[in-house]
């Protein structure tokens, strides 16, 4: 977006669509110039500057020439010179990326001056001190940030100073005191730099561009940008601005501004104001500063010229706006401006607020809010007012508020929970055999492990409140009890965990939940006195995004809770069921007995007796989701998983049978458990493999959900089943399994009189799947693609290992800026989903596409399958309002 080869605008040059090229502080600069708002002038390096800096550690060639041109013209409009003996030039060199990146890089003020110009400053302003103030604050900034002193020198010798004197304030010291400090600060850098503070105020400029560009790759720049998901390679601009000064006494100042509040998104004056200091002061906090609506007593014009400048702003960006300014002797100048950060739910009242404005319509709304906003709105939250006892924080890792007693084991976990109490799991780590405790435990704390590992990932998977790598909490599994500092948390003992900030509690905090959910759950109603604002913005933008979505939104669930709830949350029927879940329990048993079974008149004893429990199963989920589609998949997992634990039984036998009662079933058992074992199950006997060499297995199931559907028929209901075969590779293994389907479901058809309709589609979730996609459409109906299988085979990555192992390590080196299994992989793993979708079409042209991995509820993601040309996506229930609103905002 700028020229060939030019490296430098001026701010009249510029406008506000140019970030990329000038950073968003400099293309805002440009705009509020152009829009005729006093901003002191100015230009702004590119970032292409700064990026042919970071690859070649130089600046470009013609850059120099370019500086010096702009600033031959900034100085012939302020008819002063950079640094000039009698009259200087100050200006500012300050950093700007693309994306804001609060306090991150580099800043230096008051650039130009000298032991030369100081004098020159103070005889213009006729005021001594200020010049001084002005003097020491530049070496001060330049010291630490371009010559890389410890700020804490300089803050050491200013304390000492104001001790000297009996001050608490810097105001308070005068101008012997400056010129002393000025001295002290000059000797700091010397010794600590290895070189005098520069006396060249061209060098001091050069210098402090040179340092903006390198303060680009500084440790913590890096790690927000990891964080934030802010690519690494767009390097930050450099806005050179003439010094405006508010520390020129009591009529002089700096302030913050905002349009509206960001957190409630009220219109009015918020923001803070500090009477005679420099724009810094503000934010370290130096002093205390007044609310900005008692600049109006003290500077009335200048406060009228600013509220006047706030609205030009606002209807100019139509949105909330944050501003820094100055007041220098009554003149008021604009130093910054950019759309403001607000919280979650201030972003749905603004939206909606500016859209009754008549400033923004209803597309530019959900444009302005995002599903992870949502989200964070449906989050259950520890009471603001409650007192609580910090025990330690951690990475906050999968939001929440959870309550419960400690409990360090899996085990412990689910009987406790089972009894009717609330429990969190606490463990150093978790690994795949804490599953079944994660899912009874309210929520879970560890205190190794970050944002990728296999605590954080799962939780977030299940949306259970997480803590992790709390390394200030010693966990000890053995003595069952956690130690932060002196304090003990035995087992049984309360905690609250807050999956939004880290922090651990000791004791209950109290939750309040959600209005967000009490609103889907249908408990709250827009419009209804207790709804408040927030309620009625959400209920405004979800009938915005489902206007125009063209994505359908569907649940994962496999019971009439889950099914009930989604139906509440909006779902538009359930993309997969997993029936492994209906196999559990006291079930558990007869799959033992399907597994064992020697004879044809054994299996089919034990598949008899499955055959009620599958139907009547069915049965209620189809009524749950009356004349809406419900996808049953087929067995998916490995058999072992229904069997007991390897080593365990081997134990058990062992030991009966050094005490010579073994019992039979158990050595079949075991005989059985060996033959199933797999090196790797993901990759061995699962799928429609089972269907095809456990004779009866799918056949049963298939009669199962007929019968069901039958039932539901007959009882004047409307349902709608599909059949889903899982990881097919070809479409071979579909063809003989939908020959057998075909056969049951006639049979049921024929046996009932109903003509059931029930479709048939697979799984696309192996790369062979997706290659052949083409032939696989013959025998299919719909395909549904199965992207957390499909990102494990096309990485090559088995899930359960790497993400605890070496995820960690992949995300630190910039591999990928986020898991493959949270977002999905365009161009890798997309790209098949594309090609396959196409292929399949291309056979049948009517062919239902959808997705039901975790990736349906990520709002990325739900970006991609929305271009990919996809039905629908399918998530667990409670992601169901995201992937609705990302469906329609994807549609805008
Ligand atoms: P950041 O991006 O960290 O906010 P800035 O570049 O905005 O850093 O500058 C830091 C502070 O210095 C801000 O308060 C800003 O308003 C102030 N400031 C920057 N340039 C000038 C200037 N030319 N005159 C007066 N104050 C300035
Ligand atoms: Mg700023
Ligand atoms: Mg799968």
């Amino acid at each position: 977006d700028g020229q060939a080869g030019k490296y430098v605008y001026d701010f009249t040059e510029g406008n506000k669509g140019m970030k990329g090229l000038l950073g968003g502080k400099g293309a805002n600069l440009a705009e509020m110039t152009n829009l005729g708002l006093p901003v002191p002038p100015g230009f702004t390096i590119t970032t292409e500057a700064c990026k042919v800096y970071l690859a070649s550690g130089s600046e470009p060639a013609t850059l120099r020439r370019e500086v010096s041109a702009h600033l031959a013209t900034l100085e012939e409009t302020m008819g002063k010179k950079l640094g000039q003996s009698d009259d200087p030039l100050l200006v500012s060199v300050r950093s700007g990326a693309k994306f804001s990146m609060p306090g991150m890089m580099d800043t230096v003020l008051n650039v130009g001056l000298s032991d030369d110009s100081v004098a020159g400053l103070a005889q213009q302003a006729g005021d001594e001190r200020f010049a001084w103030d002005s003097y020491r604050r530049l070496i001060q900034m330049f010291g630490t940030t371009v010559l890389g002193v410890d700020g804490e020198l300089f803050e050491d010798a200013l304390d000492e100073a104001k001790r000297g004197r009996g001050a608490t304030t810097d105001v308070e010291l005068g101008t012997a005191d400056l010129k002393k400090l000025v001295k002290a600060f000059k000797k700091i850098v010397s010794r600590e730099a290895g070189r005098d503070f520069p006396q060249d105020p061209r060098e001091q400029m050069d210098l402090a561009i040179r340092s903006v560009f390198e303060s680009w790759n500084t440790d913590r720049a890096r790690l927000y940008r990891r964080q934030e998901r802010i690519p690494g390679d767009l390097g930050t601009a450099v806005n050179i601005v003439a010094m405006v000064f508010g520390n020129l006494g009591p009529d002089s100042g700096t302030g913050v501004a905002f349009t509206r509040d960001p957190a409630s998104g009220h219109q009015g004056v918020y923001g803070d104001y500090l009477q005679n200091a420099q724009g810094e002061d503000v934010v370290a906090g130096i002093r205390n500063t007044v609310p900005l609506a008692d600049l109006e007593t003290l500077d009335k014009a200048s406060y009228d010229r600013l509220l006047e400048i706030m609205e030009i702003l606002e209807n100019h960006y139509l949105d909330l706006c944050d501003i820094e300014f100055t007041i220098e002797r009554g003149t008021l100048w604009m130093l910054q401006t950019r759309v403001g950060k607000r919280t979650a739910g201030a972003a749905f009242r603004i939206a909606t607020q500016l859209v009754d404005q008549g400033l923004i319509d209803e597309a530019e709304a959900l444009r302005r809010v995002s599903g992870a906003q949502l989200a964070q709105l449906m989050f259950p939250r520890f009471d603001d007012g409650a007192k609580r006892d910090l025990l330690g924080r951690g990475i906050a890792a999968s939001p929440g508020a959870a309550v419960g007693k400690a409990v360090f084991d899996s085990y412990t976990a689910i009987k406790w929970s089972r009894s009717g109490e609330k429990v969190i799991l606490v463990r150093r780590e978790t690994n795949p055999d804490d599953l079944e405790g994660m899912i009874a435990a309210e929520g879970i704390l560890t205190s190794r492990g970050g944002k990728t590992s296999h605590a954080a990932v799962v939780a977030r998977g299940m949306g259970k409140t997480c803590v992790c790598g709390a390394e200030e909490l010693e966990v000890d599994t053995k003595k069952r009890r956690l130690t932060a500092g002196s304090r003990v948390v035995e087992e049984g003992d309360v905690i609250s965990i807050d999956g939004s900030t880290g922090r651990v509690y000791l004791d209950e905090v109290p939750v309040v939940p959600s209005p967000v959910v009490e609103y889907f759950e249908g408990r709250m109603h827009a419009g209804a006195e207790e709804a408040g604002e927030l309620v009625e913005s959400v209920h405004r933008m979800m009938a915005y995004a489902d206007r125009r979505r063209r994505l359908r939104v569907r649940a994962n669930a496999d019971n009439t809770e889950d099914a009930l709830r989604a139906r509440r949350f909006g779902a538009q029927g359930i993309g997969l069921c997993r029936t492994e879940h209906m196999f559990l329990g006291e079930r558990r048993e007869l799959v033992e007995r399907l597994i064992l079974a020697d004879t044809d008149e054994e299996r089919d004893a034990a598949l008899g007796q499955l055959l009620p429990l599958q139907k009547a199963d069915f049965v209620e989920l189809f009524e749950a989701m009356d004349g809406l589609p419900v996808t049953v998949r087929l067995l998916d997992p490995p058999l072992h998983e229904f069997l007991p634990d390897i080593t365990e039984l081997s134990v058990r036998v062992a030991l009966a049978e050094s005490r010579k009662d073994a019992n039979e079933n158990d050595l079949r058992l075991l005989q059985a458990v060996h033959k199933l074992h797999e090196q790797n199950p993901m990759l061995g006997l699962r799928g429609v493999r089972l269907g095809l060499v456990i004779p009866g297995l799918f056949a049963m199931q298939v009669r199962a959900i007929a019968e069901a559907a039958a039932a539901r028929r007959e009882a004047k209901g409307d349902p709608r089943a599909e059949v889903m075969i899982p990881l097919v590779g070809t479409v071979q293994e579909l063809e003989i399994v939908r020959d057998e389907a075909e056969r049951v479901i006639a049979d049921v058809e024929r046996a009932t009189g109903t003509e059931l309709k029930l479709s048939l589609g697979t799984m696309i979730e192996l790369p062979r799947a997706a290659l052949t996609a083409g032939q696989i459409a013959e025998a299919a109906e719909f395909f549904s693609f199965g992207t957390n299988d499909l990102t494990q085979t096309v990485w090559g990555f088995s899930r359960d290992d790497v993400e605890a192992s070496f995820f960690t390590a992949y995300l630190e080196k910039g591999i990928f800026g986020v898991s493959p299994f949270e977002t999905i992989d365009r161009d890798g793993v997309g790209a098949l989903v594309r090609s396959a979708a196409e292929a399949g079409r291309a056979t049948r042209p009517d062919l239902k596409l959808g997705i039901c991995g975790e990736h349906g509820g990520d709002p990325e993601s739900v970006h991609f399958f929305h271009e990919a040309g996809l039905d629908y996506v399918s998530c667990s229930p409670f992601r169901i309002p995201v992937a609705r609103l990302e469906a329609g905002r994807a549609a805008v």
